[in-house]
């Protein structure tokens, strides 16, 4: 049996601090209880959306019309250079927990927030480090199928914040296996440590979903100059960042409702207090809009939305 609340608020669950209640919900913790959970929905005719660390959510004020299902596996172990995670772990524990063990390959993703599981199917990453650097294998739940699968890394088919899991909602993972390298404890530590105190200096302490949209990718010679000239940056792999157009565009700062283009970092949106899921996507309309008419360029959502 597992246990399914009703009517439960879902945002304390999300970073972003949004959202309205989910019909139904359950937590589940291992292979078991989630294909029970996923039986229930089908039998119950319910949508499922499963959610982990929130932190890359942005879900509606009317809450979700299905059964949110929460991730809680926590466990882990490091053998060797192998790190098999259960996907309800958080990325900064296994980071702090495989630094601490003399490995190297996961320091740039110290201080994201989520769940590795989260990690591995937004293909998260940052500092020129990603999921699909460090994964060797997947373990996943396929909606509709009585069984786990392994899922190793060529069929992960990993891009830039994208992944199969991505592209097929019915697919869950449960667990991760990571591939790392043994190195120094006490350099891993300190490349830690450094990255931590670069992102407290470049983002906002607000609730917020994390850079709400993704870089896009640009052609036009006009753009990558002035990109280049202002910043001193060269541009990597024709991605140019969200942010930077969002503030050539005059949008620093803009406000609607509680929701605003964070002035730390005009990626972010912020919740000031008492946001709600339509100021933030009536806020995000406008960006999209200003980016398509000052640059010609179509900005897409990096953040998931739930329930709209
Ligand atoms: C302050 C801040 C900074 C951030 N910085 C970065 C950054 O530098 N780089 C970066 O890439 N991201 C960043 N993010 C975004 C976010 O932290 C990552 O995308 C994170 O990996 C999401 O994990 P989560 O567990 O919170 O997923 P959730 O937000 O819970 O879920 C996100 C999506 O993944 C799906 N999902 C979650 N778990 C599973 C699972 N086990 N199986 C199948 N689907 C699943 C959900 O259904 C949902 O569609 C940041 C966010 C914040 C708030």
């Amino acid at each position: 049996m597992i246990n399914v609340q009703k009517n439960v608020p879902l945002a304390p669950y999300a970073t972003f601090k949004i959202g309205g209640p989910a019909k139904f919900f359950t937590e589940v913790k291992n292979e078991k209880e989630l294909i029970k959970a996923l039986a229930y929905a089908e039998k119950n005719g319910l949508e499922c959306f499963v959610l982990a660390g929130g932190s890359n959510v942005l879900i509606s004020d009317n809450g979700f019309n299905g059964l949110v299902i929460k991730i809680r596996d926590t466990r882990y172990a490091i053998r060797d250079t192998r790190v098999e995670c259960g996907a309800g772990i958080l990325l900064s524990e296994i980071v702090s927990k495989t630094a601490k063990a003399g490995l190297s390959g996961l320091e740039w993703a110290a201080g994201i927030p989520g769940t590795i599981g989260g990690a591995v199917r937004g293909n998260a990453g940052a500092f020129g480090g990603c999921m699909a650097d460090a994964v060797e294998k997947v373990r996943v739940v396929v909606q509709g199928k009585p069984q786990a699968v392994n899922y190793k890394l060529q069929e992960c088919k990993f891009g830039y914040r994208s992944s199969i899991f991505k592209e097929k909602q019915n697919i869950i993972i449960l667990s991760v296996i990571l591939k790392l390298k043994k190195g120094n404890a006490e350099k891993i530590q300190q490349r830690v440590e450094s990255i931590i105190i670069k992102r407290k200096e470049k983002q906002p302490r607000f609730p917020s979903a994390g850079s709400f949209f993704k870089n896009p990718i640009v052609n036009d010679e006009k753009i990558i100059k002035k990109f280049e000239s202002d910043t001193g940056l060269k541009m990597k792999d024709n991605k140019i960042p969200a942010g930077w157009l969002i503030e050539e565009a005059g949008l620093k700062g803009k406000k609607i409702g509680g929701a605003q283009v964070s002035k730390k970092h005009s990626n972010f949106i912020i919740n000031t207090g008492g946001a709600t899921a339509e100021d933030v996507i009536m806020l995000a309309s406008i960006i999209k809009q200003r980016i398509r008419s000052v640059f010609n360029i179509q900005l897409m959502e990096e953040a998931q939305l739930v329930g709209f």
